[in-house]
């Protein structure tokens, strides 16, 4: 079911052209050395983004004999409030980041909707739609690891910008990144899946073995954890300025009806964006520099019968989120009362960042999101 708008919303269109239009001037090209920071969630619902632990849904979750108020997952989680669950869930992003640096759409409580435009509602056509700012549904539908047929934003980042494979960098738990990310086969610096990753640090070498002692449920996508940790070290080391962190466990447990592990996810992931910001706050090179897209692919069933599940015919899934935490944008906390975005705006709104106008080499791309 769609969020029932109110009449202003038509009101609000003129509104949205402004709002979304892309910048006459491109501040970020003024100033020297911006970064940029894409972030995914795989399959993020928004009823855990916005009101944390799902109690019905956790209750169906469960076999016959376990009693939802005894799971530590719950005990851990629980709060009376949607808005007190979020923050026992994901207390740095509610209660640090969006409170103090930036902001989220995608609420419909608050009159704030986020949709894909693409119609397939899984991984590969969601995270296409967020690169090239466009759905190719006839094109590109499918899960399989096939090379994404059209330059991505990170490439052209790259060409336009002039920078290096290690400035454009990809770490990703699910190993069909590979081929989602890139046109052109080696153009960036890319570590998915289970895959080896090189460091001078003991530490991060010996973890780079640890994930294959370490296996999943899943064949195809390795433990967050890794991923985060092979990021963090090539942003100490090689200073990049396009960093995508793709991580995967919110989709993988849901898929397999653990919403214990779905809930713990969210807490880690919450803990790595603390990790990734403080340590972006202490580096004078990053620090007010850096731009920051977190959003998820697609969405999921709202239902407790549906809520492991996505795609096509999924109501629910087409429901997405986007947070911006960026130097350039005023807004703060949540969105409310606002025109609906787009996962096609994600692209523009990145390259926008980095000055680069993504609209004026794609005109069918959704416009950048400004929101100050
Ligand atoms: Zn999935």
């Amino acid at each position: 079911m769609r969020h029932p708008f109110s009449s202003r919303v038509f009101a609000l269109s003129i509104a949205a052209v402004a709002w979304t239009s892309p910048p006459s001037q491109p501040e970020a090209a003024q100033t020297s050395r911006q970064a940029v920071i894409l972030i995914t969630l795989d399959g993020a619902r928004t009823e855990e983004i916005f009101g944390g632990l799902d109690a019905e849904v956790f209750k169906s979750s469960l076999g016959e004999k376990q009693v939802l108020e005894e799971q530590p997952a719950y005990k851990r989680f629980w709060a009376a409030t949607p808005n007190e669950r979020r923050e026992k869930l994901m207390p740095f992003f509610w209660g640090t980041l969006l409170k103090e640096h930036g902001s989220i759409a995608g609420n419909r409580a608050l009159n704030s909707v986020a949709t894909l435009t693409n119609t397939h509602r899984f991984s590969y056509p969601g995270y296409s739609e967020i690169l090239l700012g466009e759905a190719h549904d006839d094109t590109v539908k499918s899960n399989d690891p096939l090379r994404n047929p059209y330059v991505t934003v990170l490439e052209e980042l790259k060409a336009r910008l002039s920078l290096s494979k290690t400035d454009v960098a990809v770490f990703a738990s699910w190993n069909v990144f590979d081929a989602i990310v890139e046109h052109t086969d080696g153009a960036l610096t890319v570590n998915s899946g289970y895959e080896s990753f090189d460091s001078p640090d003991p530490h991060v070498a010996a973890l780079s073995q640890f994930q294959f002692e370490t296996p999943t449920p899943w064949d195809s996508v390795r433990h967050d954890a890794y991923t985060f940790r092979f990021a963090m070290d090539h942003l100490r080391r090689s200073r990049p300025r396009v960093v995508y962190l793709a991580l995967g466990e919110t989709d993988d447990w849901a898929h397999g009806g653990r919403y214990d592990r779905v809930l713990e996810t969210y807490a880690r992931s919450d803990q790595y964006l603390k990790e990734l910001w403080t340590w972006l706050q202490a580096d004078p090179e990053y620090r007010g520099k850096t731009h920051i897209l977190i959003t998820t692919d697609h969405g999921r069933g709202h239902t407790t019968t549906d809520w492991r599940n996505h795609g096509a015919t999924v109501e629910g899934a087409q429901h997405v989120w986007m947070a911006f935490v960026s130097p350039t944008m005023t807004k703060r906390g949540e969105w409310r009362d606002t025109p609906e975005i787009h996962t096609n705006q994600a692209a523009a709104t990145l390259a926008g960042w980095m000055g680069l106008d993504w609209k004026a080499l794609r005109p069918s791309a959704g416009a950048a999101i400004r929101g100050n």
